[in-house]
């Protein structure tokens, strides 16, 4: 039975590591903390969760993108956990959106990101996948690979000028319509 995982938040050493490759992906340890990466992340309402972000240094990331009211435009798709990642390329556009990260709760801020990105990685039953994603999804691919380099997205803002509370950050959401 999966199990919600207590999270890592700012301060914590193990956001700043570069976390370890996964050798063995059978392990049952290696199984284990994915379906509780899964049911952590759908908890939080996350889009996101690295392991790191669950004390866990090692190079696994779950992509869960859904719409919800803090992303009312996000794709869905089903949450895919992400092995021992590479990013081969990136576009040379950047967009600069809203990121909010649930090691920093109560924080938004603007960041810029490539707007396109090739991937490989490994899937959770060994496959290797290489593909190319682009926006919404590039942009969390983007956040949680710096999570298990020990960087957050305060590190990749122009200026902290862009860093705003949730509270401010829904009133600036209601005021675009
Ligand atoms: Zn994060």
């Amino acid at each position: 039975m999966a199990k919600i995982l207590e999270i890592a938040e700012l301060g914590q050493e193990v956001l700043r590591q570069r976390a370890a490759e996964i050798n063995n992906i059978q392990d049952p340890g290696v199984q284990e903390l994915i379906d509780d990466m899964i049911v952590t992340c759908a908890h939080a309402n996350g889009v996101g969760l690295a392991a790191p972000q669950v004390f866990e240094s090692k190079r696994i990331f779950i992509v869960s993108s859904h719409p919800n009211d803090r992303y009312p435009n996000a794709p869905e798709m089903n949450p895919t956990a992400v092995l021992n990642p590479e990013i081969l390329s990136v576009s040379e556009n950047k967009l600069i959106d809203w990121e909010g990260c649930l090691s920093i709760p109560g924080i938004r801020g603007l960041v810029p990101r490539h707007q396109s990105i090739r991937v490989k990685y490994t899937t959770r039953h060994g496959g290797t996948i290489e593909t190319e994603y682009s926006d919404f999804i590039a942009r969390i691919f983007q956040h949680e690979f710096d999570h298990i380099n020990g960087v957050v997205f305060p590190d990749r803002m122009e200026t902290s000028h862009d860093l705003v509370t949730e509270k401010e950050y829904r009133r600036i959401l209601s005021e675009k319509g």
